[in-house]
């Protein structure tokens, strides 16, 4: 089944941008997943293609205009689609890894990309928008956020990673922080490869890089092993 996902922007020329090339420009002209555009100017009903307006209440800034919005989700996501429909937002719920895999186990999403202050509540609301936030920083768009989210979902897709197991092990996915990796030159600027990694002992290999993933978690994300 191939992962759909609709983009709703006022810049649809920035797409596929990062999404075009490596693991997920490959997955896509592949067709394990397929990414649309749409323009929200389209949208608009009068001559001078108008999508924003000032804020009520008074402020700096513009606002999307619900109508407006509200006629490109309609479009891009008709009653009856299954996918979720998110929005983009720093006042969403943080992307998490856990969220990533459901949505890669989704038939796909609709994803909405702000503008300007934002999009009038109204049309969040009536239309069930969920707001996904990358993380605690302002972004000018939703654009490369709405990029984030589709990479980080794209490379789970079956097929996608060449080394499925490496998905398994990565920080996050057993609630830590990852283990440090080493390669080839054995010596860099005097510094050795741990011993362990070149002994060919796989428990203790093994044991080794869990006890390095806790040192790590503890000291840097000790949020993580609170939730647990
Ligand atoms: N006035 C808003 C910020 C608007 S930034 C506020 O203070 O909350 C313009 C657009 O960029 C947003 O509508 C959103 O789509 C996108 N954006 C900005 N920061 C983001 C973030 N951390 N995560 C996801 N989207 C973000």
């Amino acid at each position: 089944m191939t992962f759909r996902a609709t983009v709703l922007t006022l810049y649809p020329e920035m797409f596929p941008g990062t999404l075009g090339l490596s693991l997920a420009g490959r997955a896509l002209t592949e067709g394990t997943w397929s990414l649309d555009t749409l323009q929200i100017r389209e949208f608009a009903t009068d001559r001078h293609r108008t999508v924003d307006d000032t804020p009520a209440g008074g402020g700096a800034g513009m606002v999307l205009k619900a109508d407006i919005i509200a006629k490109a989700v309609d479009h891009a996501s008709p009653q009856g689609d299954p996918r979720p429909r998110l929005l983009m937002s720093p006042r969403g719920r943080p992307l998490t890894q856990a969220r990533v895999r459901a949505l890669a186990d989704g038939p796909g999403a609709v994803i909405l990309c702000g503008r300007f202050e934002g999009v009038d509540q109204r049309v969040i609301d009536a239309r069930g928008l969920e707001e996904v936030s990358i993380g605690d920083y302002i972004l000018s768009g939703g654009e490369i956020a709405a990029q984030v989210l589709l990479d980080a979902v794209v490379r789970l897709l079956p097929g996608v990673m060449g080394n499925l197991a490496s998905g398994e092990e990565e920080s996050f996915e057993s609630g830590m922080l990852e283990h440090p990796h080493y390669t080839r030159p054995a010596e860099f600027e005097g510094m050795a490869i741990p011993d362990v990694l070149t002994s060919g002992n796989h428990k203790k290999i093994a044991e080794w890089r869990r006890a390095q993933a806790l040192a790590l978690t503890r000291a840097r994300r000790p949020d993580l092993l609170d939730e647990k």
